[in-house]
């Protein structure tokens, strides 16, 4: 089978996960090696547990034997003895569980077995052969690798053709083993299980100041950078270099950004008065004087707009700088919404082409409506909408502010039937300086990717919040949210 591969995926690996399977194969090669060491040591104990039973056993057993034979006459002790005559020696033996006696001499093999016959009678001969030639009379062979059988041969009384009693038992039939084996599965589970658990939780512990750290570093955002360092205590050595330089690093990136907002500041402020100072001149010379040309008034015209452009920039750039250095007020009162979207739509139809649409007239109670935040501001936010709406949609296409009062919240939405943003800018676009990837700039139109994120940074200060939703190809709806004022 053909293998996918994917080149803008490197395999990965999880540290955590290398962890586990290290310690856990670590784990169970030591148990393994320990289960092995103590399946001996268990088993030389139970060889010497069980010698004993079987001679306890194997010895009453061989005294009831004997005692037959010791009842023969003399002229039946010499004809001993057949097969019938074994037969007959075995007969009173009490017997259960599998155990089996039997009786080898020179008239052959004559058994007694309990419960299922289970031995045929090479099996037998093979098992008293191997019993009688072990020193002690003692064997424990092995018939299968789940069974093993006990036996214990003894020499019968009389001579060498009475021959030998054996006595023989099933190993894991007997009660003892039985139960042995089963504390020794049970004790092996439970050893497994609690290590796992073990391993888990200490790879989770182990893991803590690293997961502590992902989101301590999570929280760090470009414009926050104050404070933004991550705290050493606690942390493991082995990660205290990478902290460290981590620290060190934010606070150059700090000072980079206060120069860099320091810089915006300055230029704002230095740039503003000589523009008004030309804007002025501009409106003096267009509204004053009768001899300029209609190519001459429409470069001026040009020119004006241009610095207006300019201006509102420059506004954008002061607002953020002064955020940034909590400098910026922004109220938070409470205010009739009415006339602020009155205020906004009238400066928006000024402003664009787009027919701009709006739902005021049916809203129930709008006149009535209070919300708290600064009035000013959200006629900014608004326009600032409606001036996105209109410059990525086409100028017929229409633009519509829209008014939903939703309990303790008022939604404010600047809907255009536009080009849409692609689900994965969605959250980027409001973010300093960014432009959506796959959104045309309209030829003519300008752009410094700064609407939004005063939009953000003003609902904010105002308590309130903004929301995107956008289908590409569709269009976009933008939604301011503000809190309602409590009702006197
Ligand atoms: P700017 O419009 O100056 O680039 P903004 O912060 O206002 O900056 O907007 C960020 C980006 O979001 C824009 O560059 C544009 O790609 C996208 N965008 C904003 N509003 C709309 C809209 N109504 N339709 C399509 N794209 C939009």
């Amino acid at each position: 089978m053909p293998t996918a591969v994917n080149p803008g995926h490197p395999q990965r690996w999880f540290l955590t996960r290398r962890l586990i399977w290290i310690s856990l194969t670590v784990v169970l090669g030591q148990s393994l090696i320990s289960l092995a060491i103590t399946t001996a040591l268990t088993n030389r104990l139970m060889e010497g547990l069980l010698q004993g039973t079987m001679q306890r056993q194997g010895l009453k057993a061989l005294n009831r034997v004997n005692n037959q034979l010791d009842q023969l006459t003399a002229a039946q002790a010499k004809a001993c003895c057949t097969l019938k005559d074994y037969q007959h020696f075995l007969k009173p033996l009490e017997l259960n569980d599998g155990k089996v006696a039997l009786i080898v001499g020179q008239a052959g093999l004559a058994s007694r077995i309990s419960g299922q016959d289970r031995f045929s009678t090479t099996q037998l001969r093979q098992f008293a052969t191997e019993a009688i030639d072990e020193e002690g009379g003692f064997a424990i062979i092995h018939t299968s690798a789940q069974n093993a059988v006990a036996v214990k041969a003894m020499k019968l009384a009389g001579g060498a053709q009475t021959g030998h009693f054996v006595y023989l038992r099933p190993v894991y039939a007997m009660p003892a083993v039985k139960t042995q084996s089963m504390i020794k599965f049970g004790a092996e589970l439970v050893l497994i299980l609690v290590t796992g658990v073990v391993l888990v939780m200490s790879a989770k512990r182990v893991f803590q100041p690293v997961r502590r750290i992902s989101t301590d570093l999570a929280s760090i955002e470009l414009n926050t950078l104050d404070g933004a360092t991550l705290s050493t205590a606690k942390a493991p050595i082995e990660l205290l270099p990478i902290l460290e330089e981590f620290n060190r690093m934010v606070e150059r990136l700090r000072q980079a950004a206060l120069n860099q907002k320091q810089f915006a500041s300055t230029i704002s402020h230095e740039f503003r008065t000589p523009l008004t100072v030309i804007s002025g001149f501009l409106q003096s010379v267009l509204n004053r004087s009768d001899t300029l040309t209609e190519q001459q008034r429409k470069a001026l015209g040009i020119a004006d707009q241009e610095v207006l452009r300019l201006n509102r920039m420059l506004s954008d750039l002061l607002d953020l700088s002064r955020a940034d250095n909590h400098q910026l007020s922004v109220r938070r009162d409470a205010f009739s919404l009415l006339p602020s979207l009155e205020h906004a739509l009238r400066l928006a139809r000024a402003a664009h082409r787009n027919p701009i649409h709006d739902d005021l007239a049916a809203v129930p109670n709008l006149a009535d409506l209070e919300v708290v935040g600064d009035p000013d501001r959200l006629v900014q936010c608004i326009g600032n909408l409606i001036g996105n709406a209109a410059k990525y949609s086409p100028p017929d296409q229409p633009v519509a502010l829209e008014v939903n009062h939703q309990g303790t919240a008022v939604e404010i939405s600047v809907i255009d039937q536009g080009p849409g943003i692609p689900a994965d800018q969605l959250e980027r676009i409001f973010e300093r300086f960014t432009r959506a990837e796959g959104v045309a700039l309209p030829k003519g139109e300008s752009s410094s990717g700064l609407g939004l994120s005063i939009v953000t940074m003003l609902m904010q200060a105002m308590g309130g919040s903004v929301s995107v939703q956008s289908t590409v190809g569709q269009g976009s709806r933008f939604s301011l949210r503000l809190p309602v004022a409590d009702q006197p």
